[in-house]
């Protein structure tokens, strides 16, 4: 959708966990209503300036719940409010690690945000921690909390990052756990990288061994295409490819956007503007400016010497490292960040290319099987 824009708001740096793999730097800075308004406005006056018709905030933080419900309340008016002033739409995402949850986040859980919450969990659990705490103390706790929001109605998406220990119990042992034990009918593998300091977690992270991770990630495809797949269980990023080679809509995750800088936006609660959440929390260098220190929010994004960097790298991967690339026109040299937490560099094409073009054959494969067994079908009926 070229005229819709979105943006990463950290509504605060506080979190109340402690996960080894964090690449955020926290600090006590919490957006107050008065500096969301101008976020807002800039935002929304930049989207005005570009024809950008619709917004989808994604509430990040830190914890994003650290806030109470009623500052949600409030911004969510004030949002409204401004947006219509402009006739611009905006959507609302929440993404929260779930420990803070309670029954008072009902009602803007269901009036701002869709009655939807993204969660986080990995299986084995070896790096999410409460602060001061094990991981199993973790996922209990989670667990408590997911198990309650569900019976208030709300649907919880997870996403998963592997471990060592994930590769080592294997996909079919990873999927039971989500999809059978937990219940979890919608869940997204992301990949793992070591950004911010330098952690020995970080380090343990399964990121130099693309071979195992896209061996787990095929087999995890296997399962999923077997048990999962048009029996109402969805894994991203399969279900996406999967429509995409089917020729149907299909919302691919930024990894594989033309530019994510195009697209997408970070801003923390000091007014910090970068790429995504990784960009703004720990990468000070790549930060494209405050927005409280500039009178226009365009003006800011297209002097950017960091976003610069952005946007020459698509141009620069496409002349050298993905020229010859069949799945070129999909990946586009994939994620900016999984480059340089591995690299170093903006400029070379993204770790996991072997395990993306894995995934792009076996999804492309199956949605020709698919295709082929539906025409029999007709043919047989
Ligand atoms: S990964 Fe998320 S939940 Fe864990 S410490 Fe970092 S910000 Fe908090
Ligand atoms: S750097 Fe990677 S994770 Fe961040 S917005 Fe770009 S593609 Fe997405
Ligand atoms: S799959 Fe690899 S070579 Fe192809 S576009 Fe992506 S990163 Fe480049």
């Amino acid at each position: 959708m070229k005229s819709h824009f979105s943006l990463i708001l950290l509504s605060t740096l506080q979190c109340n966990a402690d996960c080894e793999y964090c690449f955020e730097i926290k600090s006590d800075d919490r957006l107050t209503l008065d500096r969301l308004g101008e976020i807002i406005r800039k935002v929304l006056d930049y989207m005005v300036e570009k024809s950008l018709a619709s917004l989808t905030i994604y509430w990040q933080g830190g914890e994003a719940m650290l806030l109470p419900p009623t500052w949600y309340e409030q911004a969510h008016t004030l949002i409204q409010r401004e947006a219509e002033l402009r006739g611009k739409q905006v959507f609302h995402s929440l993404q929260s690690n779930m420990l803070a949850y309670n029954a008072r986040w009902n009602r803007v859980i269901a009036d701002m945000f869709g009655n939807s919450v993204g969660t986080s969990l990995d299986y084995p659990n070896r790096h999410r921690k409460l602060l001061g705490q094990a991981p199993d103390n973790y996922n209990a706790i989670w667990g408590q909390r997911v198990q309650e929001a569900r019976a208030a109605g709300i649907e919880v998406q997870v996403i998963a990052v592997p471990n060592q220990a994930t590769l080592e119990v294997g996909a079919e042992r990873f999927y039971a756990y989500f999809a059978d034990e937990l219940g979890v009918s919608d869940f997204q593998v992301n990949t793992p990288f070591p950004g911010g300091e330098a952690t020995a977690a970080k380090r343990e992270l399964p990121v130099a061994e693309v071979e195992k991770l896209t061996r787990f990630y095929l087999d995890l495809a296997e399962v999923w295409l077997e048990r999962g797949h048009g029996r109402g269980v969805s894994i991203g990023p399969f279900d996406a490819l999967l429509r995409h080679f089917s020729y149907e809509p299909a919302t691919l995750p930024c990894i594989w956007g033309e530019n994510c800088a195009n697209a997408l936006v970070s801003i923390d609660p000091r007014g910090q503007v970068a790429q995504c959440d990784c960009w703004v929390t720990s990468y000070p260098d790549y930060h494209y400016g405050n927005i409280f220190e500039c009178d226009n929010f365009g003006e800011l994004l297209k002097t950017s010497a960091a976003r610069q960097q952005f946007n020459q790298r698509p141009i620069h991967l496409v002349q050298h490292d993905c020229l010859e690339c069949d799945y070129l026109a999909l990946c586009h040299g994939g994620c900016p960040v999984r480059t340089y937490t591995v690299h170093g560099s903006l400029f070379e094409k993204d770790p996991y290319c072997e395990l993306y073009k894995a995934l792009f054959e076996r999804m492309q494969r199956a949605a020709r099987d698919l295709a082929q067994a539906a025409v029999a079908t007709r043919r047989a009926a």
